[in-house]
């Protein structure tokens, strides 16, 4: 089958497109046939490689998928052949005592498809029965496939760590990455306030459309922190969703208010900062970690879409013969929503956003 995969660690240039061995359902496991897949930062990561983490080559790429259900585990008596689904990309032992109370990503043995077994950018894929979520039926194949890692990452950042309230004003950083789009369109959902940052005009121009009440662009106002005062009438913001990092960090305790909360999932800019502990104890400041989310979260986020009709923010959709191309524009950070590859490219032309 065709599949975008890499033979070795490396830059953009690591990732090819030809063909790799189809993948067999182990007994609990539903072979899916890929109509969409969309790229996440995540497989930045693993094309350059991480300590500690093995891939077994040609590794396949790829996270986020709808398709179709083509085959089954002996096991498997919960979905159907045929069944249009996406793929909740977290994988857990099942066993733990984490697991064991539903929180799937705190387990000891997490792992990600794309990353800890073989990926999405492929014709077909292989993965549990239990990662399986009808896909909503208002949303385009490309629609659907934007969906699984970063508005779950996003649903867990603001409802379960962030504690997010309609009454809150929320900061995000970054506005056009996939995490930072869909924490804008969920905190609207839930009625909140969004101010969003960019270098680009266009960016926030369309974030505002999206929703967002206020914008800064930190090219021409860098100072951030102060700007964000200005705008909450020197009060500060309820909530930061934060996947920069290095860069980001320092202005969060200047912009949150007091008893606010900073929320963290990534760490596109570097993972390295330093901290003024006076400015965390003196202004209650609460710091938290996120990755991913639960099966219960992927299902209450995967709801939330189908029932507000909610429109993920797709940038562009590309053949998979243009997966290089499609990572090197997000890897540049030209992108404004989800980057997805059409497997068969039977359908870009009728993406609707
Ligand atoms: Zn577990």
């Amino acid at each position: 089958m065709k599949a975008a995969y890499i033979e070795q660690n490396g830059d953009l240039d690591a990732l090819q497109v030809g063909d790799v061995a189809d993948p067999k359902p182990a007994r609990d496991e539903v072979v899916i046939e890929v109509k969409a897949a969309a790229l996440n930062h995540l497989d930045i990561w693993v094309r350059k490689g991480r300590p500690g983490l093995e891939l077994c080559f040609p590794h396949v790429l790829g996270s986020d998928a709808m398709g179709t259900v083509v085959a089954l585990g002996s096991e498997v008596d919960t979905v159907e052949v045929g069944q249009e689904v996406v793929v909740d990309p977290g994988l857990s032992c099942g066993v733990c005592e984490f697991c064991l109370r539903g929180e799937q990503s705190e387990c000891l043995h997490y792992g990600i498809v794309g990353m800890s077994r073989p990926g999405t950018f492929a014709e077909r894929v292989s993965v549990p029965a239990t990662n399986l979520h009808p896909s909503p039926s208002h949303l385009t194949p490309s629609e659907a496939a934007a969906l699984p890692l970063a508005y779950l990452t996003a649903w867990r950042m603001l409802m379960t760590r962030g504690q997010l309230k309609a009454s809150d004003t929320v900061l995000i950083h970054g506005i056009g990455g996939g995490v930072a789009l869909a924490g804008l369109q969920l905190a609207r959902l839930a009625g909140a306030e969004v101010i969003v940052t960019s270098s680009s005009d266009e960016k926030l121009q369309r974030a505002a459309k999206l929703g967002a009440s206020a914008t800064i662009n930190y090219s021409n106002n860098p100072n951030v922190a102060v700007a964000v005062k200005d705008l909450t009438g020197g009060r500060g913001v309820d909530l930061v969703l934060d996947s920069v990092g290095a860069a980001t960090w320092p202005i969060n305790f200047g912009a949150i208010r007091r008893g606010g909360r900073i929320v963290h999932c990534g760490v596109t800019s570097g993972a390295s900062a330093q901290v003024d502990i006076s400015a965390l104890y003196w202004n209650h400041v609460t710091i938290l970690g996120s990755t991913m989310g639960s099966r219960e979260e992927f299902r209450q986020m995967v709801r939330a879409v189908g029932s507000s009709k909610l429109k993920p923010a797709v940038d562009s959709v590309v053949s998979l013969n243009d997966a290089r191309t499609a990572m090197g524009r997000m890897e540049h950070g030209e992108q404004f929503g989800k980057i997805v590859l059409d497997i068969k490219g039977k359908f870009a032309d009728t993406v609707s956003a």
